[in-house]
């Protein structure tokens, strides 16, 4: 048995005001479970993205999330909850005036090959990107930055709680 109190938790780094990671505090082997706060104009994800293995699940407990999705956008409000398949497209912002309150879960722990889709200016056009995890002098200093996959430029660069200024 594992007891976790959320508050008690890191925050990540993430587009997002708050990115509690509960997988490792509570030793889960075969679910993701990340709590999230966004405030306006934060979203859950770096990119729009699909994982090839990984289900992912979102809950909303207070506000409302809005989700690009292949099937246009989608608004998730409190009391619900909504479903991606593995290998599809999606990604989930706040674009209301109240913070979003919500839980994502995601199973199996891997993702197997996930697809990174971001809007390059360089490109013209929504591009592969790779996301990598720059290491600060602290821990506060910590990154992940976004580069073109396709031309090496850096679209995206989020620190611990950082505020993204990129509202689609
Ligand atoms: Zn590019």
């Amino acid at each position: 048995m594992e007891k976790v109190r959320i508050d008690d938790v890191d925050n990540d780094v993430q587009p997002a005001a708050v990115m509690r990671g509960l997988t490792e505090p509570l030793g889960a082997t075969d679910l993701a479970i990340n709590y999230y706060e966004l405030e306006p104009g934060d979203s859950f994800a770096f990119a729009y993205h699909s994982h090839e293995i990984q289900e992912e699940l979102f809950y909303v407990q207070s506000g409302t999330a809005t989700f690009e999705t292949e099937s246009g956008d989608i608004a998730v409000e409190a009391g619900e909850i909504v479903r991606f398949p593995p290998g599809e497209l999606q990604r989930g912002w706040n674009r209301g005036d109240e913070r979003v309150v919500a839980l994502a879960l995601g199973a199996p722990l891997s993702y197997g090959e996930q697809t990174t889709l971001r809007e390059c200016p360089e490109c013209g056009e929504r591009t592969d990107h790779d996301l990598t995890r720059r290491a600060g002098a602290s821990s506060s200093d910590e990154a992940v930055v976004a580069i073109c996959a396709a031309c090496g430029t850096e679209t995206g660069e989020w620190t611990r709680g950082s505020t993204p200024g990129e509202v689609p």
